[in-house]
């Protein structure tokens, strides 16, 4: 995982990413508050607690906020344009992603999304879609 566009991992995000390579998201759970964070961390953020493990996430969320690149550097000029997000999951962490397959003029605050996972090179990146249930709904 050496190639400019990938992230760096570290211990505590080593198995975050493998996890994510055979397509599923763990969200950081607390077994003392019950409280679920990201990023993964030997810890809990809330409440200092080290009783944590990683725990698959069921994949839904409700888009926070975004924005939309037109213009970057190589190697993520050929993806332009392309939409970073923040996304609040159903078990409660906000994550910075990608939404893909969604026509600009369709985002809007809350909408619904599910997760999907995108391949270069071999490696598997998170990022989320409309969710299929939300398709064709008008924004509210
Ligand atoms: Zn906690």
């Amino acid at each position: 995982m050496s190639a400019p566009d990938r992230p760096t991992t570290d211990a505590d995000s080593e198995s975050w990413w493998a996890a994510v390579q055979d397509r599923t998201l763990m969200v950081n759970a607390c077994a003392s508050c019950g409280r679920n964070s990201l990023y993964a961390r030997p810890f809990c953020p809330y409440c200092w607690s080290e009783d944590v493990a990683l725990a698959p996430s069921g994949g839904r969320a409700r888009l926070y906020t975004w924005s939309v690149v037109h213009q970057n550097a190589a190697p993520f000029d050929t993806r332009t344009p392309y939409v970073v997000a923040m996304v609040d999951l159903e078990e409660g962490p906000r994550l910075m992603t990608i939404v893909e397959n969604c026509p600009i003029e369709n985002l809007h605050a809350d909408l619904e999304l599910e997760i999907d996972f995108r391949e270069d090179d071999g490696f598997v990146v998170p990022v989320f879609r409309p969710a299929a249930r939300s398709i064709g709904k008008e924004p509210r």
